[in-house]
């Protein structure tokens, strides 16, 4: 049987993670540097990533930034190819890219809706399309789709685009995980509750101050744990998903939430 360290341990490992330069996608950057893996931080916000990127090398781990739109095939495709480059293949995928601007349906404009399944879920088809090419040719690979609890139920209202996103993000795990598997590429998903990031803070702006108490009051109500959850708890569900922790999972959901889903 392989120790408790090697099953954990990713080194000589490339991964990419989407989104990776703050909030959940900087706590999966950290856990996979931090176990060895050479992480390549891919986000639309180019200096942010270069400061992550930092961070991790001055502990003396390996990353770089790359700047990407995740729902630009072409970025997409260049996106591999310099991780490729810089690290010389693809072992895991984070897809983690996502926005949530609420909006209710009626107000909602067309292009409001499909800029959120751009993001949200084109993204993961580009993404895996390209990086299970080059997992293919080394025989093996993991890939991690970041849902949400909102891929099962809806968390509030204001989320018609961000919900049809992540159910869809859901089934389009499921099904590549089906396509991949006789690759040995795993995939999964992990659906996250509340976690504190920057994206959930800037969702607040322009609330009074009672406003926020009021709507925190309520959202943590709902919560078992009667806590948000921090990015480095879906940083630590991310290495055992990218690691041999998880040698016999693939097409499954790890919800992570606090116990949100049961109240
Ligand atoms: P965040 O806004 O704090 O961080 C998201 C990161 O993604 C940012 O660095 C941003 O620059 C980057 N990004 C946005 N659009 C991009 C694009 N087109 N191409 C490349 N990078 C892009 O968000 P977060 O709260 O950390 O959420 C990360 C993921 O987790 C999202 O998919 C979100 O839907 C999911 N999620 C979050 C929560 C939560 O409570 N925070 C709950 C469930 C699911």
């Amino acid at each position: 049987m392989k120790s408790i360290q090697d099953l954990l341990n990713l080194k000589n490992k490339a991964a990419i993670v989407t989104g990776g330069a703050k909030g959940i996608g900087y706590g999966i950057a950290y856990r996979l540097a931090e176990a060895g893996a050479k992480v390549l931080v891919a986000d639309l916000d180019e200096e942010t990533a270069q400061k992550t990127a930092k961070e991790l090398t001055d502990k003396g781990w390996v990353a770089e930034a790359f700047k990407v739109d995740v729902s630009d095939e072409e970025n997409v495709k260049a996106m591999v190819v310099a991780c490729k480059d810089k690290f010389g293949v693809v072992d895991i995928l984070v897809n983690n890219a996502g926005i949530y601007p609420p909006a209710p349906v009626a107000q909602m404009t067309k292009d409001q809706f499909q800029r959120v399944i751009d993001v949200n879920l084109r993204s993961a088809f580009l993404t895996t399309k390209y990086a299970s090419e080059v997992m293919k040719q080394k025989g093996n690979g993991k890939i991690i789709n970041i849902t949400s609890i909102d891929a099962l139920h809806p968390s509030m209202v204001g989320l018609a685009h961000y919900d049809a996103s992540k159910h869809g993000m859901w089934g389009f795990t499921k099904n590549s995980a089906l396509e991949l598997a006789e690759h040995k590429i795993w995939v999964n998903a992990i659906a996250p509750g509340g976690i504190a990031t920057p994206g959930v803070a800037a969702m607040s702006q322009g609330a009074t101050a009672e406003q926020m108490e009021a709507s925190t009051k309520a959202f943590l109500a709902k919560i078992p744990m009667h806590r948000m959850g921090e990015p480095d708890e879906i940083g630590m569900v991310a290495l055992f998903l990218a690691s041999d922790m998880s040698s016999y999972m693939t097409g499954e959901q790890i919800v992570v939430d606090g116990g949100a889903l049961l109240s």
